[in-house]
């Protein structure tokens, strides 16, 4: 079923972010799909109602594909920190609240940590998590997911990156994501690694026929 994306060629991008709908198009190109947005179509943004990354790139995905009658993909991502029990998680965007200040998110983050007496990298372990959801018109579902562990520094270090870049030290790295050329953080970031395993993983489907 998954070959389908590769001879068609027209893949509705779940987002109205102009920046995820660019990243995700890059990706895909060479694969010989086209993207269209969720935006352009007129496609209305659903809620994000679901209690996990997967459960919102899933009804996200599923509602575009749905309303186009064509395949697409929806991802969602963010942050999870052990010690917080796993926030601020599906909820990472909306710690910045509406002006997008990540500088406060980290600020809170960091509080709550410090909060806990946190102050060893093994007590301020945490991982990027990014669900990736490509639906199709007749509801079948595939979903992807990639993660990068980390832990997390204070004070933020680098402005390269977004959101909480800054603060994350990948394993085996000295650099945070805010500090990392993007090419590199793009080598091993979440994102990457779910795209890697759709791309597989279609490229597979292919391959099998
Ligand atoms: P989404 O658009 O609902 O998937 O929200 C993802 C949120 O998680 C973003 O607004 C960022 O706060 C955070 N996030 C996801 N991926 C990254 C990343 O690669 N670096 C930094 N922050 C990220």
């Amino acid at each position: 079923m998954t070959a389908r994306v590769l001879r068609d060629g027209r893949l509705v991008v779940a987002t109205h972010n102009p920046g995820k709908l660019r990243e995700i198009a890059d990706l895909v190109r060479p694969l010989g799909i086209g993207t269209v947005s969720a935006g352009e179509l007129g496609l209305p943004e659903p809620e994000e109602t679901g209690d996990s990354f997967t459960a919102n790139a899933v009804l996200k995905a599923r509602a575009a594909a749905g309303a186009a009658a064509l395949p697409a993909l929806a991802d969602d991502s963010g942050l999870s920190v052990d010690a917080l029990g796993g926030a601020p998680g599906i909820y990472s965007a909306r710690w910045a609240g509406p002006a997008k200040d990540f500088a406060m998110a980290m600020r809170n983050v960091e509080e709550q940590l410090q909060a806990q007496g946190a102050l060893d990298p093994e007590q301020r372990r945490a991982r990027f998590v990014c669900a990736l959801a490509l639906a199709w018109p007749d509801d079948h579902v595939q979903v992807f997911e990639g993660r990068v562990e980390g832990t997390l520094v204070w004070p933020p270090r680098g402005d390269r990156g977004f959101g909480y870049d800054p603060m994350f030290l990948p394993d085996g790295h000295v650099l945070t994501f805010g500090e990392m050329d993007p090419d590199e953080k793009h080598m091993i970031s979440h994102r990457a690694r779910a795209f890697k395993a759709l791309t597989e993983h279609v490229l597979k489907a292919h391959r099998d026929e």
